[in-house]
């Protein structure tokens, strides 16, 4: 494979700053230029549903690398600019201001837009994937105003606990039986939900929206199926992603569920690749495709991507990881259940919000695990997972078995 000259990254986030600090590290020395939609420094997003919401972050700290980064490592950042096609056989990137880039290899780290509620438009029926996003929803929080949160996943939930955090008044609306019950069964998920009960929220499961009620232009309330409706003051809808491939598939590169690429993170054209939430990738120790929407595939797939692309073949190994800060609950999780997520085995005390859950296949292999308020125990719970050691649930349950002996 040839030495690039010219590397283009598309996608303003974390996986683009992280894939231009990967290809400098790699001593890539031709140009780098990232076209960046948002007109922001690429910065982090797992702040901006905790602590930006909070107020306890600014953006300066949830951004990747300050403006002088950028000068020193002679990247080109061009924000608030969107690529508007890509032709693979002129090598080109079109962008939205009648410009075009030529590049030798392509990156691409275009992230997630939310999913909106069809047909539904006021200035008070929010979302919740960038910095603005986030300031008009803390803008909504405050003693005696209501919020109603449509979709119990991790948006809704932290979402939920900022605003309860603030006085807000709060009703989440969840249509499965348990918020989170689809990612961590029905078992874990309900610390979850005792959780946000135990400080106030309205949980309500096992209900559908049936509509948004909008007057003069603004939403006054949720209509349940039922017929009740919940009055709010505004309302925020956390109804899960959707990867930003429309660019890809008209460039004609193979795309299911997200861009196919293979363990080294090379999409179907040898010249693109792509890393973050669009990735499906093939991944080498799970033994299958997986796409993972979360900050830490964002944070490291770029390493793997860059030494790729600049000719040393990086498969990219790590497990999902994601954590989550709610109230006073901390958790992380690492793996991925991946059906088996009402098999579970608990080392602590679920009710005490103080445990760590794993997740069993039906071969007694660790697949999953996720630490709640215990710390230090990821590193160690790693290779029980990727060493696909068949465990005895007893000693798994058992806090005096240390993790390198089960
Ligand atoms: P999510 O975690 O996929 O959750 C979406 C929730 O909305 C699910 O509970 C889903 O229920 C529900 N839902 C879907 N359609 C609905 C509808 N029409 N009416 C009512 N409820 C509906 O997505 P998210 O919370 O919006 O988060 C967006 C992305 O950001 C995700 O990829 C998430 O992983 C990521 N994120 C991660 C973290 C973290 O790692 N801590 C924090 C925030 C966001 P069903 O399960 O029944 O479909």
């Amino acid at each position: 494979m040839s030495t690039p000259s010219d590397i283009v990254i598309i996608g303003g986030g974390l996986a683009a700053a992280k894939t231009a600090e990967a290809l400098r590290e790699n001593g890539h020395t031709g140009t780098i230029t990232i076209v960046a939609a948002e007109n922001h420094l690429p910065y982090e997003r797992p702040p901006i549903s905790k602590e930006y919401l909070a107020g306890t972050k600014t953006l300066d700290d949830a951004t990747v690398h300050p403006a002088e980064w950028y000068r020193a490592h002679d990247v080109t950042l061009r924000t608030g600019v969107t690529a508007t096609a890509i032709d693979p056989s002129a090598h080109t990137v079109a962008l939205d201001d009648g410009t075009s880039l030529p590049y030798n290899r392509l990156v691409l780290a275009t992230g997630s837009t939310v999913r909106r509620l069809p047909g539904v438009s006021a200035d008070n029926v929010l979302y919740l994937r960038t910095v603005e996003d986030a300031d008009a929803i803390a803008a909504a929080f405050g003693e005696g105003r209501r919020l109603v949160v449509v979709g119990g996943g991790w948006i809704g939930l932290e979402v939920a606990a900022a605003a309860r955090n603030a006085g807000t008044e709060v009703t989440v609306l969840e249509r499965a039986d348990v918020p989170l019950g689809r990612i961590l069964g029905n078992r874990v998920a309900q610390v979850f939900a005792d959780l946000h009960r135990a400080h106030g929220v309205d949980l309500r499961t096992g209900v559908e929206v049936d509509e948004i009620v909008i007057e003069g232009g603004r939403a006054t309330g949720v209509r349940l199926a039922g017929g009740e409706t919940i009055d709010a003051d505004a309302v925020v809808v956390g109804i899960g992603v959707t990867p930003m491939t429309e660019l890809v598939q008209s460039a004609g590169l193979a795309v299911d569920d997200g861009v196919l690429v293979d363990q080294t993170l090379r999409t179907s054209d040898p010249d693109i690749w792509a890393v973050g939430d669009i990735a499906n990738h093939d991944h080498p120790v799970l033994g299958r495709r997986i796409r993972v929407e979360h900050w830490a595939t964002a944070l490291n797939q770029p390493a793997a991507a860059a030494a790729s692309l600049l000719g040393t073949d990086t498969p990219f190994t790590n497990l999902p990881y994601f954590f989550s800060d709610q109230y006073d609950l901390g958790c992380e999780y690492v793996g991925h259940a991946a059906g088996h997520e009402e098999n579970v085995v608990v080392r602590g005390d679920l009710g005490a919000r103080e445990f760590v859950a794993f997740w069993l296949d039906d071969a007694r292999h660790v697949v999953a695990a996720m630490n709640v308020n215990v710390w230090d125990v990821v590193d160690a719970i790693r290779p029980v997972i990727t060493e696909r050691r068949v465990v005895d649930p007893a000693r798994l349950a058992d806090p005096d078995v240390p993790y390198d002996e089960l």
